[in-house]
């Protein structure tokens, strides 16, 4: 037996977890019908008890992770297990990008479609939902359907957290990228109506807002909003130069992608977000971040998938510093 938890560690429950199996393994175990149900675990990554079963049986994974890209179609097949790290890993050096782009790359595709995960351009490109050509699914009685959006069992297992059966693979659209970055802007709003009324002006594909959620009487609501689009231009090698001596393996210099390694915060014997504590990290966040112009972003490094130029002391803030002839100057100066 494993104990397993989620990513807001409130809940712990025993499982026996097995995996990865083959379609027929799959389909035998199905036959057995364990008695507490049988649960497609993906990385972990929902924040409740989505993907525990405790006393009963998980697949973690529940198959092996292939993933096959149609670079002239575009699309990505890829079973549920595949991480959206290495998706990315596979599409980025073809010039392709995962529409959605959550706020960490550890999730499976699997865990991707049970929640019909959202990214910051949901406003403009909708869920993944409105991304995926077709879910591969096997159902309890182990029958398997290929599932298209005009199926009313798509639309049930897209954002049905498993309820339908295994995800085993699915084809997901891509968007095509000329090189890793974004032209980043950000601007600070002094209270709830003008986050709100900077969302409602936002033209950038993408738009997030943080909020300030101690701030109290006139500053209610005040936040940062960051907006992104893509630069149309290439990287440039010659931002590699830039990094010379730095120990850094992300793909500034080229449509590559290495994904920050996920640290797991250490268990403290106390909570350290008590408010005197959350009210000082907000106002410093606040007033941190700068009104700037715009800047460059390397998208698909980071685990966030918004790493911002410029804010840090680390190579992304280095890159910053982008030579005269670099989009992110360019981008800057436009
Ligand atoms: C740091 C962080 C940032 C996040 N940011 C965002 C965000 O920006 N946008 C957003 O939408 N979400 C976000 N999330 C939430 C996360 O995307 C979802 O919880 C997602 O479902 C996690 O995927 P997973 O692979 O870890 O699945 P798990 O957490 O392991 O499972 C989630 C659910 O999916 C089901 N499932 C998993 N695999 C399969 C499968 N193969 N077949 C059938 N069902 C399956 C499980 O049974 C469970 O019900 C974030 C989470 C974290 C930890």
């Amino acid at each position: 037996m494993t104990l397993l938890d989620g990513w807001g560690r409130c809940t712990r429950g025993w499982a026996e977890v097995r995996g990865p199996l083959d379609r027929q393994a799959l389909r035998a175990l199905l036959a057995t019908r364990p008695p507490h149900g049988l649960l497609a675990r993906g990385a972990g990554c929902s924040y409740g008890d989505a993907a525990q079963n405790t006393g009963g049986l998980v697949l973690a994974p529940a198959t092996e992770p292939a993933i096959t890209v149609d670079a002239g179609g575009g699309t990505v097949r890829a079973a549920g297990s595949a991480t959206f790290a290495q998706i990315l890993a596979r599409t980025v050096p073809r010039g392709l990008l995962l529409p959605v782009l959550p706020g960490t790359a550890r999730l499976t595709l699997g865990g991707a479609v049970a929640a019909d995960v959202h990214g910051k351009n949901q406003r403009t490109d909708g869920s993944l939902a409105a991304w995926l050509d077709s879910v591969e699914l096997l159902d309890g009685n182990g029958r398997l359907h290929l599932l298209t959006p005009d199926r009313e069992e798509f639309r049930a297992t897209v954002g049905g957290m498993g309820l339908t059966g295994l995800v085993l693979a699915a084809t997901v659209r891509l968007i095509p990228i000329t090189g890793t970055r974004l032209r980043v802007t950000t601007r600070r709003a002094a209270d709830l109506d003008a986050l709100l009324a900077e969302l409602d002006a936002a033209r950038s594909r993408y738009a997030v807002a943080w909020i300030d959620t101690t701030a109290t009487g006139a500053a209610l609501g005040r936040g940062v909003v960051d907006l992104g689009d893509h630069l149309d231009e290439p990287d440039e090698a010659d931002d590699l130069d830039d990094l010379a001596g730095l120990d850094y393996r992300g793909g500034l210099g080229g449509l590559e992608y290495a994904p920050a390694r996920a640290r797991r915060a250490p268990r403290l014997p106390f909570c350290p977000f008590i408010p005197p504590t959350a009210r000082a990290f907000n106002s410093l966040w606040y007033h941190r971040a700068r009104a700037s112009g715009p800047r460059c972003s390397n998208c698909p490094r980071s685990s966030t998938g918004w790493t911002r130029c410029g804010t840090g002391t680390g190579p992304s803030a280095r890159a910053a510093s982008c030579s005269t002839s670099s989009p992110c100057r360019t981008a800057a100066t436009a």
